[in-house]
């Protein structure tokens, strides 16, 4: 036997050990798709489902640096509905822009220049279906970037792997229905944004996209400095983007007037910042009332304190309260609204490890309710309770990621 089959032997083998160790579809495509990537030479893998429903193709689970959330190929149309629906691979192993329309839709106008939105400069697609053995999924395409063409070898790979898969989640007992659909609350797509001090322009963002699903907890990770919370506060109506989309419950925002911005703020969206900003001169109670009296509906003050644990700090001005009682009426004055969602920066950076895990156990029990909050930090351990993770790298979304299993705060440590 030669090296190559050997080693695809054992790459085979790793494979099935890896999706029958796992407990979930989720950690099986995550240990399974990894060794798979490696054995090709290949940088992304997507896993494209099958919704008889809309008859579409939706990504179920993916290894690649972009947030994929709402993307679609109709059944039957560009490379994975076709492989898909005929059930046959498809190799595109020197890409190039052009060659199948709905897949430089879906990635961007980077396919084949290298330039643009997703950033991906895609120079090969395989795409693998999974074939009889597992109907309820779609097909695995597979993306080499960066000017490197695949082999058939490669293209080999990539199907055997894929049929392997299948049969190996087939066989596990631990799987079953695979693709849950979300509904997604804010959608923002290649965001940028640029700054001019002069004659010197500053790229901040480089196009980040994102997704948001209703009632889910979103940590954006990424280095200090990196566009966290320029982003977030152009999705949040506080800054314009220098181009690119944003939507919010499929209401198009990128060319809102300022009134619009400040309405869709108003009724729609709780901040809480690293700073509490609470007037001084106003006990929490009436810190509140200011706010509550600005919208539709509001919850009552003294309900809202209830819910971060502070009824009896009701009456107290910010200059008694600590850091971390300061917050939480931070966080009481943003849920006042009965916002359709939270959006947190760095909520805890100024806070000492103990007091951080007391404003993240409210914030536990503020989504435990079903609120939305998406959460920037900088702090990988943090990441752990959130539902999903995006990771931002120099002003672009680098990866998403599910957490499997949620950490509770109280067993944060750091
Ligand atoms: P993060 O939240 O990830 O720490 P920020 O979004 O706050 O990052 O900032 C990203 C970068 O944008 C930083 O390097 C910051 O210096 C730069 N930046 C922010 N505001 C301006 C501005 N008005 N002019 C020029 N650069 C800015």
């Amino acid at each position: 036997m030669d090296k190559a089959t050997l080693k695809y032997y054992r790459t085979i083998g790793q494979v099935q050990q890896a999706v029958n160790k796992a407990t979930t579809l989720d950690e099986a495509l995550h240990d399974g798709l990894g060794i798979i990537l490696d054995c090709a030479g290949a940088d992304c893998a997507i896993v494209w489902y099958y919704d008889r429903s809309d008859n579409k193709m939706h990504p179920y689970y993916w290894l690649c640096p972009c947030d994929l959330t709402s993307q679609e190929y109709k059944a039957g149309a560009g490379c994975v509905g076709s492989s898909y629906a005929n059930n046959e691979a498809v190799r595109m192993l020197e890409y190039s822009r052009g060659m199948d329309p709905d897949t430089d839709r879906i990635f961007g106008e980077a396919s084949g220049n290298g330039a643009g939105s997703t950033g991906l400069d895609i120079s090969a697609v395989i795409v693998a279906p999974f074939g009889d053995a597992q109907d309820s999924m779609g097909c695995i395409q597979f993306l080499y970037l960066d000017g490197r063409h695949a082999t058939e070898e490669e293209a080999d790979v990539c199907e055997i792997m894929t049929m392997m898969v299948a049969m190996s989640i087939q066989d596990s007992d631990h799987i079953e229905m695979p693709y849950v659909k979300h509904e997604i609350l804010l959608s923002a797509r290649d965001i940028t944004r640029e700054y001019q001090n002069g004659e010197t322009v500053t790229r901040v963002l480089k196009g980040a996209s994102i997704d948001v699903y209703k009632g889910e907890f979103l940590a954006v990770l990424g280095e200090s400095g990196c566009g966290k919370s320029t982003l977030l506060n152009i999705i949040g109506g506080l800054d314009k983007a220098t181009s690119g989309s944003f939507s919010f419950m499929g209401k198009d925002m990128t060319n809102a007037t300022q009134e619009e911005l400040t309405k869709y703020r108003r009724d729609n969206i709780g901040f809480i910042f690293q700073s509490y900003n609470l007037m001084t001169n106003l006990n929490a109670r009436q810190n509140l009332d200011l706010i509550g009296e600005l919208v539709d509906d509001p919850m009552k003050s003294e309900d809202a304190l209830k819910l971060v644990k502070l009824e009896d700090r009701m009456d107290n001005y910010p200059s008694q309260l600590s850091g971390g009682q300061q917050q939480r009426v931070s966080i009481a004055r943003a849920l006042i609204k009965k916002p359709q969602m939270i959006f947190a920066d760095e909520p805890t950076a100024a806070l000492d490890y103990e007091t951080s895990i007391e404003v993240l156990k409210v914030l536990e029990n503020v989504i435990a309710d079903g609120t939305t909050l998406l959460m920037v930090t900088h702090n990988t351990e943090i990441t752990k309770m959130a539902d999903r993770v995006v990771k931002i790298r120099d002003g672009r979304t680098y990866e998403v990621t599910v957490n499997r299993h949620r950490v509770k705060a109280a067993d944060l440590v750091w």
